[in-house]
């Protein structure tokens, strides 16, 4: 008895997973994803720098070139047909030291030979005119116009949901644990809900990906976590940048950057940290101090003092090396995605593009369906609405009058939405991905105590059932007098 019977699976709903998702659905195929999370991207896809590279310092003639240099052309279009913050805000590489200084000639030349063809070289003035509240000690940098910022997590919604209104459906809070094969052809793929009949599977699952290779016994490398933390600081903070400043990369790491966010805060971030345990996200006093007095060399005026919060995430490194997306020759129907480490926001819909040539030479039949919508459209936030249009969306809804979240001023009409989209959101954090309600400067403190409650009334479960991001994170226990608060 099968839990479901599909043509493929895609295992893992990170940036990547969820790009194949809306890939395949332009097709006359029936197509599922599996992920453990009890929401999409809730992983690396969640915690990294938020920039659309245009891969002009990406290794010269590596795939991660190759697709991360097409996938930067796909994003004006996407941001518009799926509707997420994405903005173009153009990125400086700046040195602080002569030595760095004589570094950029040979980066820029490295952004043409990846057919970055637009990047310059600036001097100091030029830097410092550009955006003045860099440090004095700048000897000059890179423009490279079209780096470009997003949401990632709203860009993996935007891509699940609409995969799922073009019919792939998406099982959340269930992990494959085993993947059939009989005579060298994929059958089925064993999870904790059942089993999915199937003959292809995409393994899409990032920091798992050799964990999944090896159900199917085909795992020539490994994966290890490094660890980049960051701050977040406050959109009151003192100083303002317009663009992304990136310091000259090293050898192992892009290095401690400083970017603006599509929310309108600054990003400072992140360490470079090899680490063994791959669920390790806490940040530590030693890597937050060490991206402080990195990103300081940049902008003397940053302080920890403004920073509203503080996380960390996992770059999957693969030993050996590089991206790597591979069909087997063992098994029939399987795809292997690996190595997808620094730059898989960006690559995701490029990947996808590359997975389905790939699926399609290999034997699927690809067959475009003449009803595929590439639209997506979110609400509106209240947040950047009119007077006007809030005064409207009142009188149609008046849940639109209830601020549930005061500092980024988010109501409960977002909340509701949130809650019952097609992917919809069933926990705090997914909430806070689909609406940011938390993520402003009390971080929660006046929303985190609302929302459960509308999550528990539209649900139809306990409050004390509501979780932070799923089952083992329950936020309340009980009450502590008398009645729980309604
Ligand atoms: C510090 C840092 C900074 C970064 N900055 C940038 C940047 O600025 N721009 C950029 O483009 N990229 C950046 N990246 C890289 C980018 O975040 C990753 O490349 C990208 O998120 C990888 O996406 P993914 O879908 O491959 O993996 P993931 O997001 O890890 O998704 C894999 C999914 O598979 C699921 N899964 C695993 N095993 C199973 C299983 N057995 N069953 C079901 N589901 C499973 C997981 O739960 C997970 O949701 C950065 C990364 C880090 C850590």
């Amino acid at each position: 008895m099968y839990l479901w019977k599909t043509d493929v699976v895609i295992i893992g709903g990170g940036s990547v997973g969820c790009a194949i998702a809306r890939e395949l659905s332009r097709f006359q195929l029936k197509s599922v994803l599996v992920e453990k999370n009890e929401d999409v991207c809730a992983l690396t896809g969640k915690a990294n720098s938020a920039i659309i590279h245009t891969g002009f310092d990406a290794p010269v003639g590596s795939l991660e070139a190759k697709l991360v240099v097409a996938a930067r052309r796909m994003y004006d279009q996407l941001a518009q047909e799926l509707d997420f913050p994405y903005q173009v805000v153009g990125a400086l590489l700046v040195a602080v030291t002569k030595e760095q200084w004589q570094l950029l000639p040979e980066l820029q030349r490295k952004a043409l030979r990846n057919g970055v063809f637009d990047v310059h070289l600036l001097g100091r003035e030029r830097v410092l005119a550009i955006e003045p509240e860099l440090s004095d000690q700048v000897y000059g940098g890179l423009a490279i116009p079209r780096e470009s910022i997003v949401s990632p997590y709203e860009m993996a919604i935007a891509m699940a949901e609409n995969a799922i209104a073009n019919g792939v459906k998406f099982f959340l809070g269930t992990r494959v644990t085993g993947i059939e094969t009989t005579g060298g052809t994929v059958q089925a793929v064993s999870t904790t809900r059942g089993k999915i009949k199937t003959s292809w599977v995409i393994n899409a699952a990032g920091m798992y990906c050799d964990e999944v290779a090896q159900m199917v016994g085909e795992c020539d490398f490994t994966i290890t976590p490094r660890r980049g933390e960051f701050f977040i600081m406050d959109k009151e903070a003192p100083y303002k940048l317009r663009h992304i400043i990136l310091p000259v990369p090293t050898r192992i790491s892009k290095g401690i950057l400083i970017s603006p966010t599509v929310s309108g805060n600054l990003l400072v971030g992140p360490t470079a940290e090899d680490i063994e345990d791959k669920s390790d996200t806490r940040v530590t006093v030693a890597g937050l101090a060490q991206v402080m007095t990195g990103a300081q060399k940049l902008l003397p005026a940053l302080s920890s003092a403004h920073t509203i919060t503080q996380y960390a995430g996992l770059r999957p490194v693969r030993h050996p090396e590089g991206y790597t997306v591979e069909a087997s020759r063992q098994n029939r129907g399987y795809i292997g995605i690996s190595g997808v480490r620094s730059t898989g926001v960006t690559s995701a819909p490029a990947v996808a593009a590359y997975v389905r040539d790939l699926a399609e030479e290999v034997g699927l039949k690809l067959i475009p369906r003449s009803n595929f919508n590439p639209l997506r459209r979110q609400l509106k936030p209240f947040a950047s609405m009119t007077y006007q249009e809030r005064a409207a969306a009142i009188k149609v809804d008046p849940h639109w009058g209830h601020v549930v979240c005061r500092c980024e001023h988010v109501t409960e009409a977002e909340v509701l939405r949130a809650i019952h989209s097609p992917l919809g959101a069933r926990s705090l954090d997914a909430i806070k991905r689909r609406t940011r309600a938390g993520m402003g400067r009390c971080q929660g403190g006046f929303c985190g105590v609302r929302i459960p409650f509308i999550l528990a009334r539209e649900l139809g479960i306990p409050v004390e059932a509501v979780t932070k991001k799923g089952p083992g994170s329950e936020i309340l226990v009980g009450p502590i007098r008398g009645e729980m608060m309604r």
